[in-house]
C-alpha cells in the first residue's frame, strides 16, 4: 500500500535521522512491536520506562509511513464530537473519553520535555467553526456540553470571528489546550530516545509470517526470527491489507505547505483552524512561518491529480486569508484512515491472547497513539484499563 504520494515536507526538516540496524539474528522479547511510526515510536519510549525487554521492527525506515504525512496538529476534540460520543456511550463513558484525549495532550508534551532532539512541539489554540448556519445549532449545543463537564472553551459568535480572523463563519468553539508538532522529527526523537533506554530497534526488518503458540508468538523475518510473548501490531493503515477492521475507512487525502510567510494578518494567535463540514479542511502554520492546509479527502479510487487538489488547497488558503500572498512549496496526498465512529481501534486480538492493535485511526490519530500506548501499556502489565471496552477492536 502507498501510504503517501508527491513532495512531502518534514523529512525536509530533518538534516540526517539516526538509523537503526536490519535484524540478522535471532531474539527473543517480552514485548514485540511490529511498526515504527508515531504508534510504535510512542508505544516504544513508554515501555522503555516500565524496562520491559522490548524489540521494535519497521519495513521501511522510522515515521516514513503515514507519520511523515501527518499535519501535526495535537487536539482533544474529536472527529466525533462530545455530544455524538453522549448519545453513543452516554456521558460518563463520553466525557471519560474525552478527558483521556485531553491528558494525552499533555502526557506528549510531557515526553517531549524528556527528548534531547528538538521536535518543534509547541503549546497551541484552536478555532473549530461552523462550516454554514446549519451547524450552529449542535456547535453550541457541542460548546454547553464542553463547558458542563469542565473543559475550557469560549464561544465566539460571527462578530468575533470577524474582529480575529479575516474570515466570516456564524459561529466558533475556540480552545486553548491543544499543540502543534513535527510528527516526523517527534516520532525520530521518541524512537531514538526509547533505544537509548534499551528498546532494541530494527529498520528495513519486515514482519513475513508469524505463528500463534500457546505461550509464545513467533515471526519471522528475512533474516532473523523473534519469539515473544506479547505482539503489538503498530503498522497504521496498511493494517487493514492483512487484518480488515470491520467500521475502518481508507480514504484519500491532500495537503500543501506553502512557502514561508513574513506576516500572518487576520489569524488569531496563529490558531489551529478546522470546521464542522465532513470532509473538513483544516490549517495551522510552522516555525519556519508556512502554512499546512488540508482536506479535500474521496474515496481510494477517485484519484484526482495531485496539482489540481493543491491548487484548489491554495484557493481555499486565499478565500480565508485574502491578503497572505504566498504559493505551494510542497504538495502530497496520503491515505487516510478512519472509523465510523470516530474512535480508534485499540486492545487486545479477541481470539489471540498476547495479540494487541494500536489503530490510532482518524483525525487525531497521534493523541489516539498517546491514549493507546497507555491502554496498552496496562493490558500488559495489568490486564485491565478503564477505556479499554470504548476503543476494543470487536465493537
Ligand atoms: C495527511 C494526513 C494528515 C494527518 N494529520 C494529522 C494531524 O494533524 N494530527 C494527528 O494527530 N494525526 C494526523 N494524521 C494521522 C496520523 O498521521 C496517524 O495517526 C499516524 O501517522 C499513525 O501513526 P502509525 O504509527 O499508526 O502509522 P505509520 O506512521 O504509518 O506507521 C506504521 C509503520 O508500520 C510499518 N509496518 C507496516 N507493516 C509492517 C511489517 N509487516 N513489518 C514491519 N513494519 C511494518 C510501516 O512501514 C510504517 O512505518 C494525519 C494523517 C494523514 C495521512
Amino acid at each position: 500500500m502507498e501510504l503517501h504520494h508527491g513532495n512531502l515536507f518534514w523529512p525536509t526538516t530533518v538534516e540526517k535521522a539516526r538509523s537503526f540496524p536490519e535484524l540478522t539474528t535471532n531474539m527473543t522479547c517480552d514485548v514485540l512491536i511490529i511498526g515504527g511510526g508515531m504508534s510504535g515510536s510512542i508505544m516504544a519510549r513508554m515501555l522503555a520506562d516500565y524496562h520491559i525487554n522490548t524489540v521494535l521492527i519497521e519495513k521501511n525506515t522510522i515515521g516514513s509511513g503515514s507519520t511523515s504525512a501527518n499535519t501535526g496538529l495535537l487536539q482533544f476534540s474529536n472527529d466525533a464530537m462530545l455530544i455524538d460520543l453522549i448519545d453513543r456511550f452516554g456521558k460518563e463513558k463520553a466525557v471519560y473519553f474525552y478527558k483521556l484525549c485531553l491528558k494525552a495532550i499533555d502526557e506528549l508534551d510531557k515526553y517531549n520535555a524528556t527528548l534531547k532532539e528538538k521536535t518543534d512541539f509547541k503549546r497551541a489554540e484552536s478555532l473549530y467553526f461552523a462550516s454554514n448556519e446549519h451547524h450552529v445549532k449542535k456547535l453550541k449545543k457541542e460548546y454547553d456540553a464542553l463547558i458542563e463537564h469542565g473543559f475550557n472553551a469560549d464561544y465566539l459568535d460571527s462578530t468575533a470571528i470577524e474582529n480575529l480572523y479575516s474570515f466570516k463563519a456564524p459561529a466558533g468553539i475556540y480552545t486553548k489546550a491543544e499543540a502543534e508538532v513535527n510528527p516526523y522529527k517527534f516520532a525520530l526523537a521518541l524512537a531514538s530516545h526509547a533505544a537509548d533506554l534499551g528498546v532494541n530497534i530494527f529498520e528495513h526488518t519486515e514482519v513475513l509470517s508469524h505463528q500463534f503458540h500457546n505461550k509464545e508468538l513467533i515471526f519471522q523475518t528475512e533474516k532473523g526470527e523473534i519469539r515473544t510473548k506479547h505482539v503489538i501490531y503498530a503498522t497504521g493503515y496498511g493494517t487493514q491489507e492483512f487484518a480488515k477492521t470491520k467500521g475502518a475507512l481508507l480514504e484519500r487525502t491532500y495537503t500543501i505547505a506553502t512557502e514561508p510567510i513574513d506576516q500572518f494578518p487576520g489569524w488569531h494567535n496563529q490558531s489551529l483552524i478546522w470546521e464542522t463540514d465532513r470532509p473538513y479542511y483544516y490549517l495551522r502554520t510552522t516555525p519556519d512561518r508556512r502554512i499546512l492546509i488540508g482536506g479535500l479527502d474521496a474515496t481510494l479510487n477517485k484519484k484526482e491529480k495531485l496539482e489540481q487538489q493543491g491548487q484548489q488547497l491554495l484557493n481555499k488558503l486565499h478565500e480565508l486569508f485574502p491578503s497572505i500572498e504566498t504559493s505551494i512549496a510542497f504538495e502530497w496526498s496520503a491515505i487516510f484512515g478512519s472509523t465510523k465512529d470516530g474512535l480508534p481501534y485499540i486492545g487486545k486480538h479477541p481470539k489471540y491472547d498476547g495479540v494487541y492493535f494500536m489503530l490510532g485511526y482518524g483525525g487525531n490519530g497521534t493523541v489516539y497513539s498517546m491514549l493507546g500506548a497507555e491502554i496498552l501499556k496496562d493490558l500488559i502489565l495489568y490486564g485491565h484499563h478503564p477505556a479499554m471496552d470504548i476503543t476494543r477492536l470487536k465493537r
